[in-house]
């Protein structure tokens, strides 16, 4: 008796040879049924072989996969589905064999078109064997696999260009440690950095590139938890070359998780820090010792300027003495001992003010600078400090102008607010001496402004933004003398009421320093 089987392994059946079916063949519904899947699946070539490896069915994804129809290929042997190096290498028959000793054979492979074109296949062939066991022919299922190929090997190029670009870096030490730490690649960089070789290293705990003391700490380990549990590690300190030497690193490991949330391993990316450290460091003792410099330098001007009045001090003293000494009482020259007086005083006012702005500079840096505010009037005040200076003022060949139409109420620290005023002014006599100096205090979109202008020497432009700083002059000491300290204090005082100081100056035609001043009028007063 056929079986049903036989019918369909027949190359003259006629279900077999149009790819359809015709329930006239006494088969069951269910039979019919899938005969007609079989025909009609698109996606894979399903086709039978007879005992020799001639093709016996084909259906409609053979047709649309290997280009045949059905009426060029039955009764033709399977192996022109193969490359010629294939069919030479007797790949076909020895595919069959296997088959028919284990049921079963799988690959994925180059195949042939019609046209002569290849395309990669995943093909299963299965041996048919009837009731009794015995071997009647062979089912074979092929898919296309060209997209899927082609893709994996896009994939798998871009891979090993990735690859070979890590392993090609010269700058960076990149590399990967298993979980438990071990080595697992090693790139150029890392063997120009540590200068261990792939083979070396391959497979070594990490912990030898720290130095021992840091090993002994339990670092290493250390720095591979942190880096599982928060995703990254990352770190400056010195590590350890192969032959002992010491580098200094920045280091960043990461923790590489997969998709299920298992820990795979870290990268490890290093890079010599040695010389940058050593850069900075070289920097910060360049910085340590102009500041030790630029302290010796204060040090020597500040003693001088301390010493200035003390010998006009000292000789009016000593002659005032030998006057009183000299004259009874009765015929003491008052006129000349006024006026030596006086110089006297004015010896130690000057004195004073110069130690009142040491000590102003050592409470800023201490932070001390407090205000006290009070409700004052800019002009008025303004006006005092200039009435103050004129003396002054006509002894050096200078008129000052005061501009300041209105008074000029706001919350500030009087004494502070005097002294920024006098500073910005005897610079102004300083600098600008035999020239007309000019005040202006005004009020500008609520900001009470106060400006100081010269006609004297100017400031360069490269100067301009540095005369603020402590102890900065722009000027020779055997021209001017100062400390440097006037510009520094004015501007920590208006900062600390919320105002800015600014400079507009031209060398050689003048300056004039601007301060910018918030009423102060919503502040609380203590
Ligand atoms: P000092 O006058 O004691 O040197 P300051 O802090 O008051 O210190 O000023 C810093 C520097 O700014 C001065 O040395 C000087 O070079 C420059 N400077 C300040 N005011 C003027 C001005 N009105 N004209 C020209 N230069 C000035």
């Amino acid at each position: 008796m056929r079986s049903p089987l036989d019918d369909r392994l027949d190359p003259e059946s006629p279900g077999n040879r149009g790819g359809t079916y015709a329930s006239s063949h006494g088969l069951t519904d269910a039979d019919a049924q899938l005969r007609l899947l079989i025909d009609n699946v698109r996606d894979y070539a399903i086709l039978t072989l007879d005992l020799e490896g001639r093709v016996a069915s084909w259906n409609a994804g053979a047709e649309r996969i290997k280009g045949y129809r059905a009426e060029e290929i039955l009764g033709q042997h399977f192996s022109r589905f193969y490359p010629p190096e294939d069919v030479a290498r007797g790949k076909p028959q020895a595919e069959l064999e296997l088959v028919t000793r284990e049921g079963r054979f799988e690959e994925e492979g180059w195949r042939l078109r019609k046209d002569g074109s290849r395309f990669w296949a995943s093909v299963v062939i299965t041996a048919l064997r009837d009731d009794q066991g015995i071997l009647r022919g062979f089912g074979k299922v092929t898919r296309d696999f060209t997209e899927r190929k082609l893709a994996q090997e896009r994939l798998l190029q871009s891979e090993e260009r990735f690859r070979l670009l890590i392993e090609s870096i010269q700058d960076y030490a990149i590399y990967m440690l298993d979980p438990e730490g071990r080595v697992s690649t090693w790139n150029a960089g890392a063997e120009r950095i540590k200068n261990y070789r792939a083979e070396e290293v391959l497979g070594q705990y990490f912990g030898r590139f720290y130095p021992p003391e840091d090993v002994a700490r339990g670092k290493p380990q250390r720095a591979l938890q942190v880096a599982a549990e928060e995703g990254r590690f990352e770190e400056e300190a010195w590590r350890i070359r192969k032959d002992g030497s010491r580098f200094w690193a920045s280091v960043v490991i990461t923790a590489l998780y997969d998709p299920q949330g298992t820990l795979r391993g870290f990268a490890k990316v290093t890079r010599d820090f040695t010389q940058h450290k050593q850069t900075q460091e070289r920097r910060e003792l360049e910085m340590l010792r102009d500041a030790v410099l630029a302290r010796d330098e204060f040090l020597s001007v500040a003693s001088h300027e301390l010493k200035t009045p003390l010998t006009p001090l000292q000789l009016k003293l000593t002659s005032l003495l030998r006057v009183v000494e000299n004259h009874p009482e009765a015929t003491l020259p008052v006129g000349r001992l006024t006026r030596d007086l006086d110089v006297a005083r004015r010896q130690v006012r000057k004195l004073a003010d110069l130690i009142e702005d040491l000590l102003d500079v050592s409470r800023i840096s201490m932070g001390q600078l407090r205000l006290n505010r009070t409700p004052m009037d800019l002009t008025a005040l303004a006006r005092e400090v200039v009435v103050r200076y004129t003396p002054q003022a006509l002894q050096v060949g200078s008129t000052v102008n005061l501009e300041a139409p209105a008074p000029l109420p706001g919350n500030w620290d009087r004494v502070r607010m005097e002294q920024v005023l006098t500073n910005l002014l005897t610079n102004a006599l300083k600098y600008g001496a035999g020239k007309p100096i000019r005040v202006h205090v005004r009020m500008d979109s609520g900001l009470a402004l106060l400006t100081v202008q010269d006609e004297g020497i100017g400031i360069a432009p490269e100067h301009q933004p540095r005369v603020f700083d402590r102890f900065v002059r722009a000027v020779s000491e055997r021209n001017y003398g100062g400390l440097g300290l006037g510009l520094f204090i004015t501007q920590q005082i208006v900062e600390a009421h919320g105002g800015i100081v600014q400079v507009r100056s031209t060398l050689g035609q003048g300056s004039a320093f601007t301060v910018l001043l918030p009423s102060g009028l919503d502040t609380k007063l203590d």
